[in-house]
């Protein structure tokens, strides 16, 4: 297939998410310098139209665009944020072999300190170890390696032209050996053919063999026109299997079509990988950086409440209840005073005070904070706030 790369100049490379992305991967910003990629992985959520806008999808592997001047925007935009962490990156080959965008940008973020994350399936990540340890030093680095298992009928399938599991392994390892703190984006798990427990425990063991410390698992996604791509890839695994994800996902006529398997099956996933990585001494979530300052008592609080949120989506609990705990976990994070101040100051009303934070959540907060060695100071409370 021929593959052609176009340059251009972006506008702009740092998106801003309105909250950090907790309890998944934490960041609060992220900047890619190609659009399209040679991998060309049939269930890539990137080939939906908020990634590519009106290219034709069907390009997606065939052309990459490549925003030539990304580094340079990087640091201007950079410069004007708060340093909170930021996926930035892209090690796709042959782009980058080429190109050394992700390269120069990881320079920009170690020398204006931002806390890094990294989501990726190629093993080229390694060439830049050294910039990784020295930004891991100065601030933090988590990497998640993507895989969907050790089996290798479903990365034929799937990904044919994506860099190898075992080649992605051993990446984790040197990370690993490196004292970075790297893992798997376990995604996507496909339903019915790659999440049977055994798979799960292979993949789980393979992951803590090669230094893994953490696994997020998602199921497979659907949306329009990689829905398609992936239930055509999924007939060489057999008909049987594009039934069943048909039905799972009511990608059927006349259905209304769902992005994700229902609830319970996600919640039973999630109970499962939690188990696994117990078994073997993994973790299921990313723990949190949080960086030294007034305010990191709010982000290790936010920390936790949006910890909460995915316990309670495990026990298939109601929405509003995990409503609760998301919105107080924006509010905590995103407040601009230490919530440590307003307790010692006004005890549980001055946590209640805050939007989204009732009495439960205040008590709550209260305890997680006595535990933490912050006690209300009745002494303080009639003296002016700073
Ligand atoms: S390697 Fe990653 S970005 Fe590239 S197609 Fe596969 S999933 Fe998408």
């Amino acid at each position: 297939m021929k593959l052609e790369f176009r340059e251009y100049r972006a506008r702009k490379i740092v998106n801003i998410h309105k909250h950090v992305d907790g309890p998944w991967f934490w960041g609060k910003y992220s900047a890619r310098p190609y659009v399209g990629c040679r991998s060309g992985c049939e269930f890539c959520y990137a080939r939906g139209s908020r990634y590519l806008g009106r290219r034709d999808p069907n390009t997606f592997d065939s052309l990459i665009q490549v925003k030539i001047n990304a580094v340079e925007l990087l640091r201007k935009e950079l410069s004007r944020l708060e340093p909170e962490v930021i996926a930035c990156g892209d090690w796709q080959q042959p782009a980058e072999d080429r190109y050394r965008l992700s390269q120069s940008m990881l320079e920009v973020v170690h020398d204006l300190s931002f806390p890094l994350y990294i989501n990726e399936r190629s093993p080229l990540l390694t060439r830049d170890l050294d910039l990784l340890v020295e930004i891991n030093q100065r601030t933090w680095v988590g990497v998640a390696f993507s895989i969907s298992g050790v089996d290798p009928s479903l990365k034929r399938a799937f990904e044919p032209r994506s860099p190898g599991v075992k080649r992605r392994l051993q990446a984790m390892q040197q990370l690993a050996s490196a004292g970075i703190l790297v893992g798997t984006s376990l995604m996507p798990i496909f339903p019915f053919a790659g999440d049977g427990e055994d798979h799960l425990q292979d993949t789980v063991r393979a992951i803590k063999d090669h230094g893994g410390s953490f696994v997020l698992a998602g199921a497979l996604t659907m949306d329009g026109f990689q829905a398609e791509r992936t239930l055509q890839a999924a007939r060489r695994l057999g008909p049987a299997l594009v039934a069943s994800w048909r039905k799972l996902y009511s990608w059927e006529p006349g259905r209304k079509p769902s992005y994700g398997p229902p609830r319970p099956y996600n919640a039973r996933l999630g109970l499962l990988i939690r188990e696994l990585c117990a078994r073997h001494g993994l973790m299921d979530r990313i723990p949190r950086y949080v960086a030294p300052g007034p305010l990191a008592v709010n982000k290790r609080v936010a920390e936790r409440l949006f910890l909460k949120t995915y316990d309670l989506e495990l026990e298939e609990a109601k929405d509003y209840r995990i409503w609760a705990y998301r919105k107080a976990a924006w509010v905590v994070d995103e407040w601009p005073q230490s919530i440590a101040q307003v307790y010692q100051t006004q005890g549980e009303k001055g946590l209640q005070a805050m939007p989204g934070v009732g009495t439960n959540l205040a008590g709550q907060i209260a305890k997680w904070l006595r535990e933490e060695g912050i006690h209300r100071d009745e002494r303080l409370e009639s003296q002016p706030q700073s």
